[in-house]
């Protein structure tokens, strides 16, 4: 039998790209088996380079909320690229972008647009060490924040499931800046501050976490970092990267009623193209290049297309007004996956909000990193693979949030159940 067409690109990927992939976890090493090469995505469907059609959990890591390839955001898109592609100059999107940011961010006041979630988390604990005039950060076990120095300490996402949390090449200097506490522990939080009299510049927490898969924070526990941080004089910054737009029309913080200095946004706020941002306060921003001595800057930052296609993105968001739908298919999917874990006799967490949730097979609820990694990830494994037998994709790895957009509404969700519950009773 000669290879796929998957099979041939993935050899030749593998010649030239390290692992064959620009970003880890799409090599399906933690699930087994080689990756399939998208050719075409449309609604809740990839369509393979052999043909075969899936039905689509992942939405490009969550950006895709309308589904794949959306006629508005298409035409944004090409309506933004009859008047060019970059100028490096101020132009009209960058204007209407920061007003819809404001509007649905009430937190943010003043906001920058940079290409990636990465560059946003990064400029935003520059930002808040050069406000704060303070050195040392808190970051959360398990809370993925890109792939930068001070962040890549004990991260999840694609880090957690190569088995290197802590990279390599991130020198000890700059990780010791970094203190590593555990999500959902208040104590630990209290304890850190403690022992770090004036010193810690900021925390930054995903704050529900989305990248060790889905866990929710407790009740009270942002609340208690939001109070703990105000007292300490240290900036609080939401990585609203995953949940912005996603989880509410303002990101967990309208959820839970949180004002934080700073928020991080990205992957949604680009339909699909290279975005991100980050906001807050403007006593904050204002510390920023040109007013400020923090420096930041970006050649393709505020980029014509891909702002055209983040604004067309949210004001559809807010025409639609997706989420008690999107909530009721999250719950359609957990109840259909829980029932046959239940009939087989098999122990699932399914934590869910929204269009976000994860199935892992643990005896325990999850609230951390630990808890997480405690979960049958060889099991999920095989879960995997059969669902993309079924013709289900879902996050390659056990520790990943599965999304789901408005387009799986109707026969997409259907066939997933079944293939879903199909491939747990063959476990
Ligand atoms: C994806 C993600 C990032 C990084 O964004 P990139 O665009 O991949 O650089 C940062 N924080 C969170 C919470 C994310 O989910």
């Amino acid at each position: 039998m000669s290879a796929s067409a998957s099979d041939q690109l993935f050899a030749r990927a593998q010649q030239l790209i390290p692992g064959g992939v620009n970003s880890p976890v799409r090599a399906f090493r933690s699930v087994g088996g080689a990756p399939f090469f998208t050719r075409s995505a449309q609604g809740a469907t990839l369509t393979t380079v052999d043909g075969r059609e899936l039905v689509d959990f992942v939405c490009t890591w969550g950006p895709a909320i309308h589904g794949h390839n959306h006629p508005r955001i298409k035409a944004a898109i090409a309506d933004a690229l009859e008047r060019g592609t970059s100028f490096g100059t101020p132009n009209p999107y960058e204007v209407e972008m920061a007003e819809l940011i404001v509007s649905f961010f009430p937190s943010v006041q003043k906001v920058r647009m940079c290409s990636s979630g990465t560059e946003a988390t990064m400029s935003a604990v520059r930002l808040a060490r050069g406000f704060t005039k303070r050195d040392k950060i808190i970051k959360f076990a398990g809370c993925y924040h890109g792939h930068s120095d001070s962040l890549l300490v004990a991260a999840g996402s694609g880090a957690l499931t190569h088995g290197y949390p802590d990279s390599a090449g991130v020198p000890a200097a700059f990780a010791r800046e970094t203190v590593v506490l555990a999500f959902n522990d208040p104590a630990a939080l209290d304890a850190a501050f403690a022992a770090n009299p004036g010193q810690i510049a900021a925390v930054i927490l995903e704050p529900y976490i989305g990248n060790v898969g889905f866990i929710r924070a407790e009740p009270g526990f942002l609340q208690h970092v939001r109070a703990a941080t105000a007292r300490a004089g240290t900036v609080l910054i939401f990585d609203e990267v995953m949940t912005g737009f996603r989880l509410s029309r303002g990101g967990v913080q309208e959820l839970e009623h949180i004002v934080p200095d700073l928020t991080c946004l990205g992957k949604i706020i680009g339909g699909g193209l290279p975005v991100g941002a980050f906001g807050g306060r403007a006593e904050i921003m204002d510390h920023l290049a040109p007013l400020g001595l923090v420096y930041q800057a970006g050649t393709l930052s505020g980029n014509p297309l891909a702002l055209a296609a983040g604004i067309a993105q949210l004001r559809l968001l807010d025409e639609v007004k997706p989420y008690a739908r999107l909530d009721a298919l999250g719950s359609q999917v957990c109840a259909a996956a829980a029932a046959a874990a239940k009939a087989k006799g098999l122990p699932l967490q399914t934590p869910q909000c929204g269009s976000m949730f994860s199935l892992f097979f643990n005896e325990n609820p999850v609230r951390d990193m630990p808890t997480a990694l405690a979960s049958d990830a060889k099991l999920f494994g095989r879960f995997f693979r059969a669902c993309l037998d079924g013709g289900v994709y879902l996050p390659p790895s056990a520790y990943e949030a599965w999304f789901l957009s408005t387009a799986h509404e109707g026969p997409a969700i259907a066939r997933a159940c079944d293939v879903i519950t199909d491939a747990i009773a063959g476990l």
